[in-house]
Protein backbone atom coordinates (compact mmCIF):
# COMPACT_ATOMS: atom_id res chain seq x y z
CA UNK A 1 0.00 0.00 0.00
CA UNK A 2 1.50 3.20 -0.92
CA UNK A 3 1.66 5.85 2.06
CA UNK A 4 1.19 9.36 1.75
CA UNK A 5 2.89 11.85 3.57
CA UNK A 6 2.36 15.89 4.31
CA UNK A 7 6.11 17.71 3.26
CA UNK A 8 6.22 21.82 4.91
CA UNK A 9 7.40 23.11 2.21
CA UNK A 10 9.55 26.53 2.33
CA UNK A 11 10.98 26.06 -0.65
CA UNK A 12 14.52 26.67 1.10
CA UNK A 13 16.73 23.26 0.15
CA UNK A 14 15.74 21.53 3.44
CA UNK A 15 12.65 21.23 2.76
CA UNK A 16 13.58 20.38 -1.24
CA UNK A 17 15.64 17.55 -0.01
CA UNK A 18 12.95 16.59 2.74
CA UNK A 19 10.43 15.64 -0.37
CA UNK A 20 13.13 13.94 -2.65
CA UNK A 21 14.23 11.60 0.21
CA UNK A 22 10.92 10.70 0.54
CA UNK A 23 9.83 10.08 -3.16
CA UNK A 24 12.53 8.28 -3.51
CA UNK A 25 11.40 5.44 -0.84
CA UNK A 26 8.00 5.51 -2.86
CA UNK A 27 6.07 7.64 -0.94
CA UNK A 28 3.17 9.68 -1.93
CA UNK A 29 3.91 13.75 -1.32
CA UNK A 30 1.77 16.07 -0.68
CA UNK A 31 3.51 19.79 -0.09
CA UNK A 32 2.25 22.37 2.69
CA UNK A 33 3.31 26.02 2.84
CA UNK A 34 2.43 27.69 5.59
CA UNK A 35 2.16 31.75 4.86
CA UNK A 36 1.99 34.37 7.73
CA UNK A 37 1.41 38.07 7.14
CA UNK A 38 5.50 38.44 8.09
CA UNK A 39 6.91 35.55 5.02
CA UNK A 40 6.99 36.13 1.99
CA UNK A 41 8.52 32.86 0.12
CA UNK A 42 5.02 31.35 -0.98
CA UNK A 43 5.83 32.00 -4.51
CA UNK A 44 9.47 30.67 -4.88
CA UNK A 45 7.60 27.47 -2.86
CA UNK A 46 5.08 27.40 -5.75
CA UNK A 47 8.33 27.13 -8.56
CA UNK A 48 9.74 24.26 -6.41
CA UNK A 49 6.62 22.13 -5.92
CA UNK A 50 6.45 21.99 -9.71
CA UNK A 51 9.96 21.49 -10.26
CA UNK A 52 9.57 18.59 -7.62
CA UNK A 53 6.18 17.12 -8.95
CA UNK A 54 4.42 17.91 -6.13
CA UNK A 55 0.81 19.43 -5.86
CA UNK A 56 1.24 22.05 -3.40
CA UNK A 57 -1.07 23.44 -0.32
CA UNK A 58 -0.58 26.95 0.77
CA UNK A 59 -1.89 27.18 4.18
CA UNK A 60 -3.25 30.80 5.72
CA UNK A 61 -2.32 32.40 9.39
CA UNK A 62 -5.41 32.74 11.32
CA UNK A 63 -5.99 35.60 13.49
CA UNK A 64 -4.73 33.69 16.86
CA UNK A 65 -0.97 33.66 14.80
CA UNK A 66 -0.67 37.55 15.98
CA UNK A 67 -1.35 35.61 20.15
CA UNK A 68 1.39 34.09 19.71
CA UNK A 69 3.79 36.75 18.26
CA UNK A 70 2.74 39.34 20.73
CA UNK A 71 3.15 36.04 23.86
CA UNK A 72 5.49 33.14 23.00
CA UNK A 73 5.94 30.45 25.43
CA UNK A 74 9.16 29.26 24.27
CA UNK A 75 10.71 32.71 24.01
CA UNK A 76 12.17 34.30 20.80
CA UNK A 77 14.93 34.04 18.62
CA UNK A 78 17.54 37.53 17.87
CA UNK A 79 14.24 39.46 16.66
CA UNK A 80 10.64 39.56 17.31
CA UNK A 81 10.75 35.78 16.16
CA UNK A 82 8.70 33.55 18.24
CA UNK A 83 10.40 30.27 15.95
CA UNK A 84 9.12 27.32 18.51
CA UNK A 85 5.87 28.71 18.95
CA UNK A 86 5.45 29.51 15.44
CA UNK A 87 6.74 25.78 13.89
CA UNK A 88 3.71 24.37 16.65
CA UNK A 89 1.19 26.36 15.15
CA UNK A 90 2.59 25.35 11.70
CA UNK A 91 2.48 21.50 12.55
CA UNK A 92 -0.73 22.19 14.39
CA UNK A 93 -2.26 23.24 11.10
CA UNK A 94 -0.32 20.59 9.06
CA UNK A 95 -1.90 18.11 11.19
CA UNK A 96 -5.64 19.09 10.76
CA UNK A 97 -4.87 18.94 7.15
CA UNK A 98 -3.07 15.42 7.50
CA UNK A 99 -6.40 14.51 8.63
CA UNK A 100 -8.19 16.28 6.03
CA UNK A 101 -6.96 14.60 2.87
CA UNK A 102 -6.36 11.13 5.21
CA UNK A 103 -2.12 11.09 4.63
CA UNK A 104 -0.04 9.18 6.77
CA UNK A 105 2.29 11.57 8.64
CA UNK A 106 4.34 14.80 8.46
CA UNK A 107 7.89 15.09 6.87
CA UNK A 108 10.00 18.57 8.01
CA UNK A 109 13.16 19.24 6.37
CA UNK A 110 14.37 20.49 9.64
CA UNK A 111 18.15 19.59 10.75
CA UNK A 112 18.98 19.50 14.18
CA UNK A 113 21.23 22.06 15.72
CA UNK A 114 20.93 23.99 12.31
CA UNK A 115 19.50 27.14 13.93
CA UNK A 116 20.09 28.98 17.07
CA UNK A 117 15.92 28.92 17.70
CA UNK A 118 14.04 26.55 17.54
CA UNK A 119 16.28 23.18 15.52
CA UNK A 120 18.28 22.53 18.59
CA UNK A 121 17.36 18.98 20.09
CA UNK A 122 15.07 19.82 23.00
CA UNK A 123 13.24 22.67 20.33
CA UNK A 124 12.88 19.96 18.02
CA UNK A 125 11.01 17.09 20.70
CA UNK A 126 8.86 20.30 22.01
CA UNK A 127 7.57 21.27 18.52
CA UNK A 128 6.50 17.46 17.58
CA UNK A 129 4.99 17.09 21.30
CA UNK A 130 2.83 20.70 21.57
CA UNK A 131 1.79 19.83 18.25
CA UNK A 132 0.27 16.71 19.01
CA UNK A 133 2.24 14.73 15.96
CA UNK A 134 4.82 13.27 18.72
CA UNK A 135 5.93 10.28 16.46
CA UNK A 136 4.25 11.50 13.49
CA UNK A 137 6.50 13.91 12.60
CA UNK A 138 9.65 12.41 10.59
CA UNK A 139 13.10 15.04 9.80
CA UNK A 140 14.52 12.52 7.17
CA UNK A 141 17.40 14.72 7.28
CA UNK A 142 18.22 14.25 10.99
CA UNK A 143 16.13 11.41 11.28
CA UNK A 144 19.11 8.85 12.33
CA UNK A 145 20.10 11.51 15.39
CA UNK A 146 16.53 10.38 16.72
CA UNK A 147 14.41 7.74 17.92
CA UNK A 148 12.28 6.08 15.37
CA UNK A 149 8.98 7.74 14.62
CA UNK A 150 6.17 5.20 13.66
CA UNK A 151 6.66 5.48 9.78
CA UNK A 152 10.10 3.74 10.56
CA UNK A 153 8.74 1.63 13.02
CA UNK A 154 6.27 0.39 10.42
CA UNK A 155 8.68 -0.16 7.67
CA UNK A 156 6.66 2.69 5.79
CA UNK A 157 9.81 4.29 6.06
CA UNK A 158 13.52 2.44 5.22
CA UNK A 159 15.30 4.18 7.91
CA UNK A 160 18.43 3.43 6.63
CA UNK A 161 18.28 5.30 3.82
CA UNK A 162 17.90 8.33 6.41
CA UNK A 163 20.79 10.72 7.27
CA UNK A 164 21.78 12.28 10.61
CA UNK A 165 22.82 15.45 9.59
CA UNK A 166 22.97 18.25 12.28
CA UNK A 167 24.32 21.83 12.89
CA UNK A 168 24.76 24.65 10.01
CA UNK A 169 27.25 23.61 7.73
CA UNK A 170 25.19 23.06 4.65
CA UNK A 171 27.94 20.78 3.02
CA UNK A 172 26.45 17.40 3.31
CA UNK A 173 23.22 19.53 1.80
CA UNK A 174 24.62 20.26 -1.12
CA UNK A 175 26.04 17.27 -1.51
CA UNK A 176 22.73 15.62 -1.43
CA UNK A 177 21.12 17.68 -3.48
CA UNK A 178 23.62 17.20 -6.35
CA UNK A 179 22.97 12.93 -5.11
CA UNK A 180 19.26 13.87 -5.47
CA UNK A 181 19.59 16.10 -8.91
CA UNK A 182 18.53 19.81 -7.40
CA UNK A 183 20.18 21.98 -9.50
CA UNK A 184 18.87 25.21 -8.28
CA UNK A 185 19.61 25.18 -4.54
CA UNK A 186 17.91 28.46 -2.81
CA UNK A 187 20.33 30.48 -0.81
CA UNK A 188 19.42 30.17 2.90
CA UNK A 189 16.85 33.13 4.01
CA UNK A 190 14.26 32.72 6.70
CA UNK A 191 11.59 34.57 4.46
CA UNK A 192 10.45 36.10 7.55
CA UNK A 193 10.44 40.18 8.50
CA UNK A 194 10.18 38.86 12.25
CA UNK A 195 13.98 37.88 11.84
CA UNK A 196 14.73 41.24 10.77
CA UNK A 197 16.32 43.65 13.39
CA UNK A 198 14.34 46.69 11.71
CA UNK A 199 11.24 45.45 11.55
CA UNK A 200 11.80 43.57 14.83
CA UNK A 201 11.93 47.41 16.17
CA UNK A 202 8.68 48.33 14.78
CA UNK A 203 6.74 45.38 16.02
CA UNK A 204 7.97 45.84 19.74
CA UNK A 205 7.18 49.35 19.52
CA UNK A 206 3.70 48.77 18.56
CA UNK A 207 3.05 45.78 20.98
CA UNK A 208 4.27 48.03 23.72
CA UNK A 209 1.38 50.84 22.65
CA UNK A 210 -1.86 51.03 24.24
CA UNK A 211 -4.83 49.08 23.30
CA UNK A 212 -5.25 45.96 21.22
CA UNK A 213 -3.35 45.87 17.75
CA UNK A 214 -5.18 43.86 15.50
CA UNK A 215 -3.96 41.97 11.93
CA UNK A 216 -4.42 45.45 10.26
CA UNK A 217 -1.99 47.31 12.67
CA UNK A 218 0.90 44.01 11.97
CA UNK A 219 0.20 44.30 8.04
CA UNK A 220 0.80 48.34 8.04
CA UNK A 221 4.42 47.44 9.59
CA UNK A 222 5.57 46.89 6.35
CA UNK A 223 4.10 49.85 5.46
CA UNK A 224 6.30 52.90 4.80
CA UNK A 225 8.47 55.16 7.78
CA UNK A 226 6.57 55.08 11.26
CA UNK A 227 7.19 58.01 13.42
CA UNK A 228 5.58 57.85 17.41
CA UNK A 229 4.11 60.97 18.30
CA UNK A 230 3.59 59.87 21.80
CA UNK A 231 2.57 56.80 23.08
CA UNK A 232 -1.08 56.48 21.91
CA UNK A 233 0.03 58.19 18.54
CA UNK A 234 2.02 57.22 15.83
CA UNK A 235 2.12 58.35 11.91
CA UNK A 236 3.01 56.30 8.96
CA UNK A 237 4.33 58.15 5.93
CA UNK A 238 4.31 56.76 2.48
CA UNK A 239 8.24 56.36 0.87
CA UNK A 240 6.56 56.01 -2.85
CA UNK A 241 3.70 56.25 -4.47
CA UNK A 242 2.82 52.51 -4.11
CA UNK A 243 2.94 52.72 -0.62
CA UNK A 244 0.69 56.10 -0.72
CA UNK A 245 -1.50 54.10 -2.08
CA UNK A 246 -1.22 51.31 0.37
CA UNK A 247 -1.80 53.89 3.02
CA UNK A 248 -5.20 55.42 1.29
CA UNK A 249 -6.44 52.06 0.74
CA UNK A 250 -6.12 50.78 4.12
CA UNK A 251 -7.50 54.32 5.82
CA UNK A 252 -10.76 52.98 3.64
CA UNK A 253 -11.03 49.59 5.61
CA UNK A 254 -13.76 48.77 7.68
CA UNK A 255 -11.77 47.56 10.16
CA UNK A 256 -9.21 50.45 9.65
CA UNK A 257 -7.60 51.44 13.28
CA UNK A 258 -6.20 54.93 11.32
CA UNK A 259 -8.08 58.55 12.60
CA UNK A 260 -7.19 60.63 10.09
CA UNK A 261 -4.94 60.91 6.43
CA UNK A 262 -3.68 63.52 5.20
CA UNK A 263 -2.01 64.50 1.56
CA UNK A 264 -0.19 67.90 0.03
CA UNK A 265 -3.29 69.30 -2.00
CA UNK A 266 -0.87 72.13 -3.94
CA UNK A 267 2.47 70.64 -4.00
CA UNK A 268 4.22 66.89 -4.06
CA UNK A 269 5.00 64.82 -0.85
CA UNK A 270 4.27 61.94 0.74
CA UNK A 271 0.50 60.70 2.43
CA UNK A 272 0.61 60.08 6.23
CA UNK A 273 -1.72 58.36 8.28
CA UNK A 274 -2.51 58.87 11.71
CA UNK A 275 -3.29 55.97 13.97
CA UNK A 276 -4.17 57.04 17.55
CA UNK A 277 -6.50 60.31 19.15
CA UNK A 278 -7.12 62.76 16.10
CA UNK A 279 -5.62 65.75 18.48
CA UNK A 280 -4.66 69.20 16.51
CA UNK A 281 -0.77 68.61 17.71
CA UNK A 282 -1.36 65.24 16.64
CA UNK A 283 -2.10 66.58 12.55
CA UNK A 284 0.31 69.13 13.26
CA UNK A 285 2.91 66.70 13.81
CA UNK A 286 1.68 64.61 10.69
CA UNK A 287 1.61 67.36 8.40
CA UNK A 288 4.95 68.19 9.49
CA UNK A 289 6.45 65.19 8.63
CA UNK A 290 5.00 65.47 5.17
CA UNK A 291 6.60 68.96 4.93
CA UNK A 292 10.26 66.87 6.20
CA UNK A 293 10.05 64.91 3.58
CA UNK A 294 8.86 67.27 0.87
CA UNK A 295 10.34 69.34 -1.91
CA UNK A 296 9.43 72.68 -3.89
CA UNK A 297 6.04 73.38 -1.42
CA UNK A 298 5.50 77.35 -0.44
CA UNK A 299 6.27 77.35 2.88
CA UNK A 300 3.98 79.94 3.37
CA UNK A 301 1.37 78.52 1.47
CA UNK A 302 1.74 74.69 1.98
CA UNK A 303 -2.21 73.04 1.98
CA UNK A 304 -2.51 69.72 3.10
CA UNK A 305 -5.57 67.65 2.94
CA UNK A 306 -6.67 66.16 6.17
CA UNK A 307 -9.60 63.62 4.79
CA UNK A 308 -12.13 66.81 4.04
CA UNK A 309 -10.44 69.61 5.11
CA UNK A 310 -7.80 71.46 4.22
CA UNK A 311 -5.22 72.95 6.46
CA UNK A 312 -1.91 75.28 5.85
CA UNK A 313 0.87 73.57 7.27
CA UNK A 314 3.39 76.07 8.92
CA UNK A 315 7.43 76.37 8.64
CA UNK A 316 7.30 75.64 12.12
CA UNK A 317 5.91 72.39 12.02
CA UNK A 318 8.23 71.79 10.00
CA UNK A 319 10.96 72.39 12.49
CA UNK A 320 8.99 70.77 14.99
CA UNK A 321 9.43 67.60 12.62
CA UNK A 322 13.07 68.31 12.18
CA UNK A 323 13.41 67.27 16.15
CA UNK A 324 11.41 64.02 16.05
CA UNK A 325 13.10 61.00 16.53
CA UNK A 326 11.83 57.96 13.60
CA UNK A 327 10.36 55.13 15.39
CA UNK A 328 12.00 53.63 12.22
S1 LIG B 1 11.39 32.51 11.05
FE1 LIG B 1 9.31 33.35 11.13
S2 LIG B 1 8.06 31.93 9.94
FE2 LIG B 1 9.99 30.87 10.40
S3 LIG B 1 9.58 29.74 12.29
FE3 LIG B 1 10.45 31.69 12.89
S4 LIG B 1 8.69 33.04 13.26
FE4 LIG B 1 7.95 31.27 12.07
Amino acid sequence: MTRRCIVLLSGGLDSMLAIRIMQEQGIEVEALNFKTIFTCCQDQSAQVARDLGVRLTVVGQEDDYLDLVEKPQFGRGKGANPCVDCRIYMFEKAKRFMEQIGADFIVSGEVAGQRPMSQKRRDLDRIAHHSDLDDLLLRPLSAKLMRPTLPEREGWVDREQLYDIEGRSRKRLIALAKKYGLKDIPTPSTGCSLTEPKFSKKVFDLMDAPGESRRWDYELLKVGRHFRFNSQTKVILGRDEAENDQLRYAHQLSDANSTASLFPENFLGPRAMLIGPRTDEAIEFAASLILRYSRDYDAGNALIRVDDEIINASETEQAKALQTIAAS
